[in-house]
């Protein structure tokens, strides 16, 4: 039995025996879209792969990482050239059946982990069919949503709240040169981001400060940034994104050994009905 956790490296025989030791199928999901001048254009793919392949490592008889899915939904990112996107329909069928062929494979317990902001609401709707759907565990959140990141970045960040960490900033460019730091070009990162003046109409990876919440809005990114950056990559460093990267690891090994061992609930049908066509779980395959 190898002790793999790459499941693209892993033999047939080697994947179905993770499988019968219950581990949690790790997939990475991101984008291919413009990062300013300083970053390249598989940022988001790429961080959401290292930061699971570096936390697979610390359990690989726990977790398997599933080859990621590259492309993603980011229509509003398409003024800038490089950038690649999907229909949130498309991108929702095409998740939903790669976590099915998972779980065909008998893994009954998937963390998708997300590194495009874009995806959220789209990977939200995923995440919920493919577990009603077949009745197995799957979870999803985006690597900044982990709670020891969340922490340091309270510790670390210099960009302001509310407004200044969002794409290609402070923190995506220090976790970026902390896994590749040759494929980061410094001397072109540039400041650019909007300070808030509503309530409601802002974005921030992180939340902001005292402000209480952000309507959901999304405006094409070139009207408001020219770069292509919304925060201040200037003020990254590998340092802080060694940081970021532990506190990442830290989380998703935190959250896979959670999700191993909290019990999977089964659906009960309260028709009461005889011939109710929902009941067994072959056929619990429904329009939603
Ligand atoms: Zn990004």
């Amino acid at each position: 039995m190898s002790d793999g956790y790459l499941w693209g490296q892993m033999t047939w025989p080697e994947i179905r025996a993770a499988a019968e030791q219950g581990r949690v199928a790790l997939l990475p999901v991101g984008v291919v879209e413009q990062h300013g001048y300083h970053l390249p254009t598989r940022v988001d793919t790429f961080l959401a792969e290292s930061i699971c392949m570096r936390a697979a490592a610390e359990m690989p008889d726990r977790a398997i990482v599933v080859p990621p899915v590259v492309h993603g939904f980011v229509p509003h990112h398409m003024d800038f050239p490089g950038t690649i996107t999907v229909r949130g329909p498309v991108f929702i069928d095409y998740v939903v059946d790669v976590c099915k062929s998972i779980v065909s494979h008998g893994f009954d317990r998937i963390l998708i982990l997300n590194g495009h902001g874009g995806n959220t609401s789209v990977l939200d709707i995923a995440a919920k069919v493919v577990t009603l759907d077949t009745g197995a565990f799957c979870a999803f959140l985006s690597h900044w949503e982990l709670e020891p990141v969340k922490r340091v970045v309270a510790e670390l960040r210099e960009s302001p709240p509310a407004g200044g960490m969002l794409h290609a900033d402070e923190y995506e460019t220090s976790v970026y040169l902390a896994f590749d730091p040759d494929g980061v070009q410094m001397d072109k990162a540039v400041k650019e981001y909007e300070v808030p003046e509503s309530r409601y109409f802002w974005m921030d990876m992180f939340g902001g400060g005292d402000r209480i919440t952000a309507a959901r809005f999304i405006q094409p990114w070139s009207s408001f940034t020219e770069s292509g950056v919304a925060g201040d990559p200037t003020v990254a460093t590998r340092e802080k994104g060694e940081r970021f990267v532990a506190a990442a690891v830290e989380g998703l090994v935190e959250l896979v050994d959670e999700m191993r061992e909290r019990p999977i609930r089964k659906a009960v049908d309260r028709h009461g009905r005889q011939d109710s066509r929902i009941v067994g779980d072959d056929s619990r395959v429904g329009p939603w």
